[in-house]
């Protein structure tokens, strides 16, 4: 059972009017699914619920439709209509004991309003402040819009309370919400009671929070969430000024969430972000209030939670990725099962759905958002099915996955593994700089595997179709990953490209193997998520002269999505990467690139020692064709299915091999679904016309 080194993570904690059973608090965040697909979203804080959170929040809440973020999905409550799919969400938050939080989100200058085709209210004019440069401004609030905004948090408040929430977040953070623009000077520029002195700025945080009391604040706990340093230096809300935002306004929440600036720097990934990140802007600012504290820093580790609480710079945990990655993060802390933690990689993979409006992932836990759609649970796998035993080919995390999700299900599993070690790709790829904490994915695995009395691994087992024939396993699952090209097709090339004999050509998987090129190297990134970024610092740590071409105008530009674009490009200038942006390779020589303008007919050649083609990579799926083309004989070896899995089947980011890994796993057996839609959805019900 609980360690009681732990004892003090499961204390109950009053939050004004309302009480959390333990000092877990899942942060709001997005999922990519909101308002479009409630029920999924619904489901998945249910589980959150059962996984033992004392606090649950929901995504940003856009209260009013004079304030959205379209087209990222979140949630709405604009009017009465909006009640019924969030008190499903509360319900599903209340149903093992959590308190049930809403974030009420007016964004202002963040909000440009693209589906309203409302004007954006902002405290000062200025252009729309987003990921999209959307040629937006917003009008500055006057005297009657502010007292508008009141009453309309109050309606909000009023909606909330129907809706069965037990707490309200009112969002000032990441630049997002509506009380840090009133808060920050940047944003702020007004020149009556609302602007100039952070008193008068802090006018508007000040009547809300009052008018909520009024409002709810006998039975709802009131939450304020403000950045912790906007990090746009000092006319921005810097860290001291929270400091002193705090100290004028003591006891004005029921609790304190600091976040840190943007949301860039807040959910800052591991390759760029250590665990516990933001103690140092936290630190101190418990001695301006008696209020409780919550803040995050992608904490995993009991350890490090019990030391928040312990130095007195938080009093609750709160967490967004890590409960992601691991819903029932609190109830393994309390059955003292630590090592079944699953945590979080701090890929960003999930923030992705959100992105790219489509619906959130996860590289560690492949059911999250399918809780509903797919009837899928972290922890508990559906009934084994009619045959026994699986042969898994490929240790990586497709083939983990499915072995580690097979062998709780119950079935006989063996997973071969031509190499010596475990996770593929990421034997490797962990080794990368700033990498290391996606070695989880595989250490977690690697654990599970070895609790399981039914799961055998074997090493330096290079199979091939034949072999596999013959061992008589009734189900193959071919996880045999993909290795990277070395003929530069990607996007600029459909087909291979000129490439000159004597050319020094590497591809990621070379360096990976610890075959490096010297001197100068062109790194050419037509993958454009991570890797051509890594290898650039990997080379210039090692001493290279390194140009990064790339035809993107970003430089691993899919990372805009992870939130870490930005930090990536500043690290490659200071390790002082030669970066060229919109331009393409067209033909490798020996000593040479020729490299194009992608807009107009201009080459221009880079003399080189090196080139590393960072392009496309092809699927290692020979042994599932053979065994595909002799069909005719499985039965007679007692095969009776085949399926290939991950990169092997088509190559992607991690999430999508563990996701395939865990379908695998979810669908053998299971009767054949044909043409149906392999996942529930929600339609928008028709009005009458
Ligand atoms: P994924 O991301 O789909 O899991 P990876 O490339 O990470 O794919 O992992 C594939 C794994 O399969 C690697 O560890 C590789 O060594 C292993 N592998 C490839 N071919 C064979 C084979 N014929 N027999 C056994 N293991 C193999
Ligand atoms: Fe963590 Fe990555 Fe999962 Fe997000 S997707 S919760 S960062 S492991």
């Amino acid at each position: 059972m609980r360690d009681p080194r732990y004892d003090i993570l499961f204390e109950p904690m009053q939050i004004g009017p309302v009480v959390a059973k333990n000092r877990f608090y899942q942060v709001p965040h997005c999922n990519g699914g909101g308002y479009r697909d409630p029920s999924a979203a619904a489901a998945m804080r249910g589980i959150k619920s059962e996984g033992g959170w004392g606090v649950i929040f929901t995504e940003q809440c856009e209260m009013h439709h004079t304030s959205e973020i379209t087209p990222f999905i979140e949630l709405r409550l604009w009017e009465d209509k909006d009640i019924p799919q969030l008190r499903r969400m509360s319900e599903k938050m209340k149903s093992n004991g959590a308190l049930a939080g809403i974030q009420l989100a007016y964004s202002g200058i963040n909000g440009p309003n693209l589906y309203t085709k409302e004007v954006p209210l902002a405290p000062t004019a200025l252009p729309i402040r987003t990921f999209t440069n959307d040629p937006v401004q917003a009008r500055a609030l006057d005297k009657q819009d502010i007292k508008n905004l009141r009453r309309w948090f109050v309606n909000a408040a009023k909606r909330s309370k129907e809706a069965g929430f037990d707490l309200i977040c009112l969002y000032g953070a990441h630049g997002f919400g509506i009380f840090q623009h009133f808060l920050s000077r940047a944003t702020n520029q007004r020149t009556d009671e609302y602007g100039g002195s952070l008193e008068n700025r802090s006018r508007f945080a000040r009547e809300v929070i009052a008018d909520m009391r009024d409002t709810v604040g006998d039975t709802i706990g009131i939450s304020l969430r403000v950045s912790l340093d906007e990090t746009i230096g000092e006319l921005g809300f810097s860290n001291a000024e929270v400091r002193d935002f705090i100290e004028m306004n003591k006891n004005l929440p029921d609790i304190w969430d600091l976040a840190q600036g943007t949301w860039e720097d807040c959910s800052g990934p591991s390759r760029f972000k250590e665990e516990a990140a933001q103690y140092e802007l936290v630190r101190g600012i418990h001695d301006f209030t008696d209020k409780p504290i919550v803040g995050v820093g992608r904490f995993t580790s009991p350890d490090v939670m019990v030391k928040q609480i312990k130095s007195g710079v938080l009093d609750f945990i709160g967490c967004a990725r890590p409960s992601i990655a691991d819903p029932f993060l609190p109830k393994k802390v309390e059955e003292g099962r630590i090592e079944d933690i699953r945590e979080c990689i701090g890929c960003n993979i999930c923030i992705t759905g959100d992105m790219t409006m489509s619906i959130s992932r996860c590289t560690q836990n492949p059911t999250f958002m399918e809780e509903w759609r797919k009837g899928w649970h972290p922890e508990k796998m559906n009934e084994k099915g009619d045959s026994n035993t699986v042969l898994i080919v490929g240790a990586g995390p497709a083939g983990l996955e499915a072995a580690r999700a097979l062998s709780v299900r119950g079935y006989e599993v063996a997973l071969a593994e031509a190499t010596t070690e475990l996770g593929g790709r990421l034997a490797h790829e962990r080794k990368l700089p700033g990498l290391s904490a996606w070695g989880r994915v595989v250490d977690y695995r690697q654990y599970q595997l070895s609790q399981m009395p039914n799961a055998e691994i074997y090493f330096d087992s290079e199979l091939k179709a034949d072999e596999i024939l013959e061992f008589g396993f009734e189900n193959i699952c071919i996880a045999t990953g993909a290795k990277w090209r070395r003929d530069g097709v990607a996007r600029q090339h459909v087909v291979p490209m000129p490439i000159e004999e004597g050319a020094k050509i590497f591809t990621p998987d070379d360096l990976m193997k610890g075959n490096m090129p010297t001197g100068h190297v062109v790194v050419f990134d037509d993958d454009h998520y991570y890797m051509g970024g890594v290898l650039a610092e990997l080379l210039a740590k090692n001493g290279c002269q390194v140009t990064l071409v790339t035809p993107s105008a970003y430089v691993s530009d899919w990372t805009l999505n992870t939130l870490e674009q930005h930090a990536i490009h500043k690290r490659l200038v200071e390790a002082g990467v030669d970066i060229r942006l919109n331009r393409g390779v067209i033909a490798i020589e020996a000593g040479r690139v020729q490299t194009n303008c992608i807009y107009v007919d201009q080459v221009t050649p880079i003399e080189c020692d090196a080139t590393v083609l960072v392009t496309s990579r092809l699927e290692n799926n020979n042994i599932f064709t053979e065994l595909k083309a002799r069909e005719a004989e499985w039965a007679d070896h007692g095969i009776k299915s085949v399926e290939i899995i991950g990169d092997a089947n088509a190559p992607g980011p991690i999430a999508w091999a563990t996701y395939a890994g865990h379908r695998y796993a979810r669908e053998l057996d299971m009767p054949d679904i044909g043409d149906a839609l392999p996942f529930r959805r929600e339609i928008t019900e028709l009005a009458a016309e």
